[in-house]
């Protein structure tokens, strides 16, 4: 299905779901206690940037906002939004989504704009940072509660951990599948997988991502695979790669492609343009909205629930816009040095301080790996296709 395609499926499944009455709460930064929302009743829906969406200077924002939310300030001033229930913008990420939030909740005075404050750094030793997101976990459920009438119901809670959870085994499993064999399903359809969870996940979406699953598991069975893929899920959840097991044969070239708040499918939209290019050559990304959602810990049921979902968004591979770079790129270097990976594409978004700054040090660890690496700066509208569809054509023919 095309990127246009799959946009226009998630589009029209969530008008469906406003119009059947459900109240629908927007977010933006990926990393959500989605359990939260759906414990109160609610329907939590990733915002996503949209191509052919004008987006241009915007009086509104500050000169620093990236490509990303200058897309999707665009979409909300021109009417392309769906109405929701509510808007959810992070605290502590990013200044160019601080700005978002606080210009939004001046210009667009009738949204209801709600806010979920991250701890700055993800990594110490005395809990301090779980307690303070469980704290605003909890802060964020009494809102939803004052303002919607729907109270936390610890049945609705258990019921959302397992969804949640039985989509991110589905989609590991998947992902795993891909790096030992990526021709067992192709990258296009396991981003349009995750891409239909996240913007309405509910049993539908889940059990389309089961069903690709058994056929995957099958195909791997005939092959023998299964164990391979199993090493593989189990070392990316843990970071041991000691047992790894890859099969002896690989297709080459093998890319992995990094980056931040960049859309999966407008990467496989770019890639499939370059001539004699299959997808195939995609072994795996460390995208927000692929890789880095998918290979999130669950809740732990037996926990309270405000610091069970606090462990579980917090153990989420990092993000450049929290503290922790020397821990990212021990977790880059374990990737690409266990799974034979050839080539790594560094997409940034346009304008993204977080992702400029980290980039550098991304291309530096793949360096000393000997992994040839490329940094391409895209925008939500793609607006430079040709001239990037050629360097990386040319990138990858460095690799052949
Ligand atoms: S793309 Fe970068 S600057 Fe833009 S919202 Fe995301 S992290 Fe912030």
């Amino acid at each position: 299905m095309s990127y246009e395609g799959v946009i226009e499926q998630s589009v029209a499944g969530l008008k469906e779901l406003v119009e059947a009455g459900e109240e629908i709460i927007g977010y933006i930064y990926p990393h959500v206690p989605l359990e939260l929302f759906i414990a109160h009743g609610l329907t939590p829906s990733l915002i996503r940037a949209l191509p052919g969406v004008s987006s241009g200077f915007e009086e509104s924002l500050q000169t620093f906002a990236c490509s990303y939310i200058r897309n999707l300030y665009s979409q909300r001033a021109n009417g392309q939004f769906l109405t929701l229930a509510g808007l959810l913008f992070p605290g502590n990420t990013c200044d160019a989504l601080q700005n978002l939030g606080d210009v939004w909740r001046i210009r667009f005075h009738d949204d209801r704009v709600l806010r979920l404050t991250y701890p700055v750094t993800r990594y110490n030793q005395d809990e301090s940072t779980t307690k303070f997101l469980a704290e605003e976990i909890r802060r964020l459920s009494d809102k939803l509660f004052k303002t919607y009438n729907r109270p936390f119901l610890t049945e609705g809670y258990d019921g959302a951990v397992d969804l949640v959870q039985d989509f991110r085994n589905g989609a590991q499993f998947l992902y795993s599948a891909r790096v030992v064999n990526p021709r067992l399903i192709s990258y296009s359809e396991l981003v349009r997988l995750v891409r239909n969870f996240l913007t309405i996940p509910n049993l539908s979406s889940v059990s389309e991502i089961k069903e690709s699953m058994a056929v995957v598991q099958t195909a791997a069975d005939e092959l023998s695979l299964t164990e391979n893929i199993e090493s593989v899920k189990g070392a990316i959840l843990t970071g041991d790669y000691s047992r790894v097991k890859l099969p002896d044969t690989l297709e080459t070239p093998r890319i992995v492609i990094a980056g931040g708040m960049v859309e999966p499918q407008a990467i496989v939209s770019l890639m499939n343009e370059i001539p004699d290019f299959t997808e195939s050559s995609i072994v795996l990304d460390f995208l927000s909205f692929g890789f880095k959602t998918v290979f999130t810990g669950a809740p732990s049921k037996s926990d309270n629930p405000f610091m069970a979902m606090a462990k579980s968004v917090l153990s989420a591979p990092g993000e450049p816009t929290h503290e922790g770079l020397s821990f990212r790129m021990n977790a880059m270097r374990g990737l690409l040095s266990n799974l034979s990976i050839q080539g790594l594409i560094v997409c940034e978004q346009s304008f993204c301080d977080p992702d400029q700054f980290e980039a550098p040090s991304i291309e530096k660890a793949a360096c000393e790996l000997g992994v040839k690496t490329i940094r391409v700066p895209l925008d939500s509208e793609l607006s430079d296709r040709g001239r990037i569809e050629t360097r990386i054509q040319s990138f990858i023919e460095t690799l052949e």
